[in-house]
């Protein structure tokens, strides 16, 4: 008998899917971080694009609190007004009608998916099935969304690419008018790639997106899981652009500043097919979510937040081109748009989030060699200069250790 080698145990018993810094936080507090030793982070990462609003915002927390207090679940057999109210507060800020709210980003992706599909299928044309996204494109990590995310390696061992789901390259034109045909159910696109690397798609390109949308009867989803709710300084990323509104959205990440919810957004007519029975959740939309949503979208909202957020944005990036200016061998570029910062880099960035680290700045990393700012919306532009003055110092220490490489 042969013994079948054993499968080593992790000592936290965690599957090991993430490669974690054995950095741990206690309590936050606006843009800050403190562990238990009460070391304190500038935090330009918030939970990669979540505590838009900053940790232990008072209104959120106020908000969850005095729901905890009332109710925490029902099913969505029955009315909850919670719901009806956000999605009011959402469809009148936008282009859509209606609302279906999920735990996550992925699960309102999800949806996204079977919203386009079923509304052909609702149209007598149960052929359109194919959805084309891009390379560099992330948009979660369920089967669905892996298979519409443009990066191969989410992929790998689990099982062959799902039939109709196409990739094309980002912010190519010509590929995208050659593949869309009679089975294209929809386009699914991020006004700015998250995690691809703060990748942002031009005003043209999506215009052109939208019209070879209407003429050939297709739908377009925008995921603005991360780059929307004020991340660009506008409510949605989409609205930079004139003449480029979806007919299909998901929200995530910062509706609920923390508290895990995300929606999925149509037109009436994109959402025709959604009839009873074709979806539903346990736990989406419930009122203890509905509460801090409510309040979260309420701040989201205001003006001065969004005028904050270019204001702030505008600083960030004009000192960064000058870093750009001073350590030309660590900094290639610097995109993005508003609070989605992304700097790609010549010096590998896994090494340059730990410089940073060790400066108590938490930055975000991303594809292409790139390190995100994901800063809370809410920073000062006092810590916006602090956080300057820590890239810095991580630029340097970069710039050290390529030298002592080479
Ligand atoms: C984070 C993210 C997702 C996935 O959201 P989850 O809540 O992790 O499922 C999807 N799309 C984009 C653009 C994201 O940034």
């Amino acid at each position: 008998m042969t013994a079948t080698p054993a499968v080593p145990v992790p000592a936290d018993h965690l599957m090991g899917v993430y490669s974690r810094t054995p950095l741990a936080f206690e309590r936050g507090e606006g843009a800050r971080l403190y562990t238990a030793q009460g070391e304190a982070y500038l935090d330009c990462l918030a939970g990669i694009a979540v505590n838009a609003l900053g940790h232990a915002n008072p209104k959120l927390v106020q908000a969850l609190k005095d729901q905890a207090d009332k109710l925490w679940h029902v099913s969505n057999i029955f009315t909850i007004p919670g719901q009806e109210a956000l999605a009011t507060k959402l469809t009148d800020a936008c282009f859509a009608d209606v609302v279906f709210f999920s735990n996550s980003g992925a699960e309102a992706v999800e949806l996204a998916i079977k919203v386009a599909r079923r509304r052909h299928w609702a149209k007598g044309q149960p052929e359109r099935i194919d959805i084309i996204g891009f390379d560099g494109s992330f948009h979660g990590r369920t089967i669905a969304a892996i298979n519409a995310s443009g990066n191969e390696s989410y992929l790998e061992g689990f099982g062959p690419r799902l039939p109709g789901f196409i990739q094309l390259p980002f912010g190519d034109l010509d590929a995208l008018k050659a593949a869309v045909g009679p089975t294209t159910a929809a386009i699914i696109i991020e006004p700015v790639q998250g995690e691809g690397g703060a990748r942002s798609a031009s005003d043209a390109y999506l215009k052109a997106l939208r019209q070879l949308c209407d003429e050939s009867g297709t739908l377009l989803i925008y995921d603005e899981i991360q780059c929307g709710l004020g991340r660009t300084g506008k409510l949605f990323a989409h609205e930079w652009v004139d003449g480029a509104l979806p007919d299909i959205m998901c929200i995530a990440k910062a509706l609920g500043g923390g508290f895990p919810v995300g929606a999925c957004l149509a037109t009436a007519e994109a959402a025709q097919g959604m009839t009873f029975g074709t979806h539903g959740s346990t736990y989406g939309g419930n009122p203890l979510a509905m509460a801090v949503g409510l309040a979260a979208v309420e701040e989201l909202t205001k003006p001065e937040l969004l005028a904050h957020v270019r204001e702030v944005a505008g600083y960030f990036v004009q000192q960064l081109s000058g870093l750009q200016e001073q350590f030309p061998d660590v900094i290639e570029d610097v995109r993005g748009k508003g609070l989605l910062i992304g700097i790609k880099l010549k010096t590998p960035n896994r090494e340059f989030m730990q410089h940073a680290r060790d400066q108590h700045l938490l930055i975000a990393g991303g594809g292409d060699n790139c390190v995100r700012l994901l800063p809370p919306l809410t920073l000062t532009l006092d810590e916006a200069r602090e956080a300057i003055g820590k890239l810095e110092q991580a630029c340097s220490a970069a710039r050290v250790r390529a030298k002592s490489a080479s």
